[in-house]
């Protein structure tokens, strides 16, 4: 039964797409680009237990950059390091896609490598100015490998 499920999952890959089932922006845990790596923020990050944290500048839809938990190791929470300082030193690669992205074009792009989040875009085009992109949440490999297997990974 489990193998059925897994191929039925698999098959659903091409009509499902990003949009539903990625974290919705709201629900991200983010920082803002001017936050300064204090014991606090340091605190609050750990607590919130991601990997990976999108890094805004000014509104949480304008995302600039990541970091990932293990760039915190060598941040001596005394020196107040700005997050500025350690995104441009990391330079993750962002990873934007498109909402309507479908769910075996985004397994095939996380396949590739560099990062397994990606940042989920929708076009925004109003009647008067150019079309612009707006950050509506993000979408993890593990997004994906819960849609191959039809069930929830529990988080460790
Ligand atoms: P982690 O390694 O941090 O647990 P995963 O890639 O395993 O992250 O994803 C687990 C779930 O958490 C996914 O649903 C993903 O969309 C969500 N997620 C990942 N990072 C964040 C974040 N910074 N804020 C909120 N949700 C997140």
């Amino acid at each position: 039964q489990e193998e059925v499920n897994i191929i039925s999952g698999a098959l659903e890959l091409k009509k499902k797409t990003v949009k539903q089932i990625m974290t919705p922006l709201n629900d991200v845990f983010m920082m803002t680009y001017d936050a300064v790596l204090d014991f606090d923020t340091v605190s609050e990050i750990m607590r919130q237990g991601y990997t990976r944290v999108p890094v805004y500048d000014g509104s949480r839809t304008n995302v600039v950059a990541l970091l990932n938990i293990k760039d915190l190791a060598l941040v001596d929470p005394d020196d107040n390091t700005p997050v500025k300082t350690l995104c441009k030193f990391y330079n993750h690669h962002v990873r934007t896609v498109f909402d309507d992205t479908t769910l075996d074009v985004m397994l095939d792009e996380f396949k590739k490598g560099r990062s397994h989040m990606a940042f989920v875009q929708r076009v925004i085009t109003e009647s008067d100015g150019d079309p612009f992109y707006e950050t509506v949440g993000v979408v993890t490999l593990e997004d994906v490998i819960e849609e191959v297997i039809q069930s929830e990974i529990e988080d460790e």
